[in-house]
């Protein structure tokens, strides 16, 4: 789930924002795929948990080409295609002429598998994570922040406002909002951090197609009156002001997210609720 998340089209397909105007025929997406792009994505799952679960030891060799061709019924392309992703990931190192190993210390990068988020109990646990970064984000931000980052937040701040009166979800805004604030911590990786998990971070898109009538105006107008508490505690230098504010603000989305999701009937996952 990222920028490219169907359920943000909604958003950009917008009579506000059409689409370009493009002739299908011109572009590669609209070609006939040679290899779906989900049997390699598979393969590279099941190599992938073999070489984390330790059954495909550091140092071990790979199955050749030809035996997970023979075994999995895929093509040789589908398997070349996972093993230079396997690469990529560092798991597994290839020797020209001789055959892939698994890395002496493959470790897997940090990563979260949005695509395979389905629960409600599995977006929450990702707002956890977010909430707890952001509101380190905001007290570094309350005291790094320069005035053109300042004017830049209180700018973002505006535009929900703006989109809010065009009875928008604000989605894209809202995320700008935050990201002006990981920006202000003056410490790139709090921006990384917020562009990996992309407008996920927003949850209400997931459910504001479902939810449209019950995410009225006054809701959004709460997120907005906690946005107003996280600027002004920014705009005071106070850093203990301005993580109290973030926390509030993603402790309550994530209720609010709760009850609109069960509301919508989103699948939960039975061990939270
Ligand atoms: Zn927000």
């Amino acid at each position: 789930m990222s920028y490219d998340d169907p359920t943000g089209w909604q958003g950009i397909k917008s009579p506000d924002n059409p689409l370009p105007k493009t002739s299908p025929e011109g572009l590669s997406v609209f070609q006939p795929l040679v290899a779906p792009r989900g049997l390699t994505a598979e393969l590279v799952a099941r190599l992938t948990a073999d070489i984390t679960s330790g059954k495909l030891a550091p140092g071990a060799r790979l199955p050749t080409e030809q035996e997970m061709i023979a075994a999995t019924g895929v093509s040789r392309t589908v398997v070349r295609e996972a093993v230079a992703a396997l690469r990529a990931e560092r798991l597994v190192v290839t020797r020209q002429g001789v055959g892939a190993f698994v890395a002496e210390n493959a470790r897997r990068p940090f990563r979260i598998d949005l695509d395979q988020l389905s629960s409600l109990g599995d977006l929450i646990d990702v707002m956890e994570l977010r909430t707890a970064l952001e509101i380190e984000a905001a007290g570094l931000a309350a005291d790094r922040a320069t005035a053109e980052d300042i004017r830049k937040i209180s700018g973002c701040f505006d535009a929900i406002e703006e989109a809010i009166k065009r009875n928008d979800p604000a989605v894209d805004q809202d995320f700008a909002f935050h990201c002006a604030i990981a920006d202000a911590t003056r410490n790139p990786q709090f921006k990384r951090f917020l562009d990996y998990i992309g407008r996920f971070v927003i949850p209400r898109q997931i459910v504001w197609g479902k939810t449209a009538p019950i995410l009225s105006r006054t809701h959004l107008n709460v997120f907005q009156k906690e946005h107003r508490e996280i600027v002004q505690a920014l705009r005071a230098r106070s850093a203990s002001q301005a993580r109290a504010a973030m926390r509030r603000h993603l402790v309550n989305s994530r209720k609010r997210h709760e009850k609109l999701a069960r509301m919508a009937g989103v699948r939960n996952d039975p061990a939270r609720s």
